[in-house]
């Protein structure tokens, strides 16, 4: 039999219509499907009718799928011959373990290949009006994670507070306070302009902007929670002229 062929495909931040030309392409000639929660039901629906679909993401009933048991899923299906589509949120090499997806592909020796897609914290930022970079502004971003992996170094939030330009945070809800207090301990002027963006770029995308004084309080407040993205930086005063987002 064949080798089968998986492509670790790039959702975009949720917008449907922000997917490439390419990951449609994919999606539209798969024969299995395996996603994350936060996929669009829109981007499922372009899968043949007779699709083998596979939610792998959390959901409040259930947990989310091990890592290792999504990693033998892939290889399982491509070792039986099948075309494989792991469909992840954002782009697939921007956090989400999908450099640990291709590594094991590529360790048991079958095809793979990497549609790039667009990231929530460039393209997310985008839909609520700030832009990442900006001559006057930004001329620097930096994307780091809020949550702490067992065995990894803590993030140096400290030290994130002395590097220039803006800095978004992905998966760092439950941490925001600390977060805050530990850059303004580490020198960012407490009131340097901060944004949490919920469900960016979808129907339910929500914005709430502060400083990093005041972030955490105003984002309880407005009761804002995972997924979200935190941006700490002038590029969030932008908003007030750039917001465009018809769902606002
Ligand atoms: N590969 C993804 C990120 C995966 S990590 C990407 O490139 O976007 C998951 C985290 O991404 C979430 O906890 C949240 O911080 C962020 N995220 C992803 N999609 C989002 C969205 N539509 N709105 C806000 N945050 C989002």
């Amino acid at each position: 039999m064949d080798k089968g062929y998986v492509w670790l495909v790039g959702a975009g931040p949720g917008d449907a219509a922000l997917i490439t030309v390419k990951g449609l392409d994919c999606i539209r000639q798969v024969q299995v499907l395996i996603h994350d929660r936060l996929v669009s039901t829109e981007l499922l629906a372009e899968a043949p009718a007779d699709c083998l679909i596979i939610n792998v993401g959390k959901n409040p009933d259930h947990h989310p799928v091990p890592q290792s048991q999504i990693n033998t899923l892939l290889v399982k299906y491509a070792r039986e011959g099948k075309r494989v589509v792991r469909l992840k949120g954002g782009d697939p090499y921007v956090f989400g373990r999908g450099g640990e997806e291709a590594e094991e592909l590529a360790k048991a020796g079958l095809p793979f290949d990497v549609v790039p897609g667009i990231s929530s914290a460039i393209g997310g930022l985008a839909y609520a009006g700030i832009p990442v970079t900006h001559r006057d502004y930004a001329s620097a971003f930096h994307i780091v994670t809020g949550h702490q992996c067992d065995g990894n170094e803590p993030q140096d939030w400290r030290a994130l507070a002395n590097v220039p330009g803006t800095l978004v945070v992905l998966m760092g809800m439950t941490r925001l306070h600390e977060i805050c207090r530990q850059l303004i301990e580490g020198g960012k002027a407490a009131s340097t302009a901060a944004a949490v963006v919920m469900y960016a770029s979808q129907p339910r995308q929500r914005v709430v902007t502060g400083t990093l004084a005041t972030l955490h309080a105003e984002a309880e407040r407005a009761g804002l929670h995972a997924p979200a993205l935190i941006v700490i930086g002038e590029v969030v005063n932008l908003r007030a002229l750039l917001a465009r987002s018809s769902y606002e």
